[in-house]
């Protein structure tokens, strides 16, 4: 099977980060933004802020994200299609927390190919399980999010490798540069894993039939 399509522009990069709860997604995505000045897009905060602020949203999606499970496709796709126009306009887009299934996948690259654009890049971060357990209980301590009980927590791990995975063999299939990046030690290590791996990725390896270097960040002209 052939790459997909070439980007309409060499500089722009829809990634996505994917990793189960607790693999430290949001704070490794957080950083990317900064250092590769792209927009970050997390359906969990979006959904955590409709909740706060007792939405209509809010109030379908709270319950089921407090039992761990996932909210409908529809509501999510409907929250990405209102955001991603603005984000894309940007030098590029990381995606967190979303697609989780394939459905998702499915609509996220329709929507993309609107714009003439696709996953360029999926940046997977890898923790043992009892890691993972391990960190979300701390989390739960200090931040107490309602769904960082050992009930929930089991049931997002469940959805996690029931769902989430098809989604990464979905774009591997599609010839989308993986990077299978190793999660466990300190944000700064897992940090510079990414920073490594990267600019690797985005030079055209694994990727086949991409054009250009696709570099992005402070020297791409
Ligand atoms: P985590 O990876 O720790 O579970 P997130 O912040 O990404 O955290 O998501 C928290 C919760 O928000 C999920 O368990 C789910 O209920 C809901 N959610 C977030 N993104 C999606 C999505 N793309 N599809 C369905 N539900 C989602």
């Amino acid at each position: 099977m052939v790459g997909p399509p070439p980007q309409d522009t060499a500089t722009r990069l829809i990634g996505i980060i994917f990793g189960p709860p607790g693999s430290g997604k949001g704070t490794q995505a957080a950083r990317i933004e900064a250092e590769f000045k792209l927009k970050h897009l997390s359906t969990g905060e979006i959904l955590r802020a409709e909740v706060a602020r007792g939405t209509p949203i809010g109030k379908e999606a709270g319950r089921i994200m407090a039992a761990g499970d996932l909210v409908p496709d529809e509501l999510i796709v409907d929250i990405v299609r209102g955001r991603l126009p603005e984000a894309e306009a940007g030098a590029g887009v990381l995606l967190d927390g979303f697609p989780r299934t394939l459905r998702q996948a499915q609509a996220l690259d329709a929507m993309l190919a609107e714009e003439g654009h696709r996953v360029d890049l999926v940046i997977a971060l890898e923790v043992p399980e009892a890691d993972l357990i391990e960190r979300l209980l701390r989390r739960a301590e200090v931040e107490g999010r309602a769904d960082d009980t050992r009930k929930a927590i089991t049931e997002r791990m469940h959805e996690y490798h029931k769902l989430t995975e098809a989604v990464l063999d979905h774009y591997a299939r599609q010839g989308v540069a993986l990077e299978r990046i190793d999660g466990t030690g300190t944000p700064d290590q897992v940090f510079d894993r990414i920073r490594k791996a990267v600019p690797s990725s985005l030079a055209g390896e694994g990727a086949p039939g991409r054009k250009g270097p696709g570099r992005v960040g402070a020297d791409a002209s």
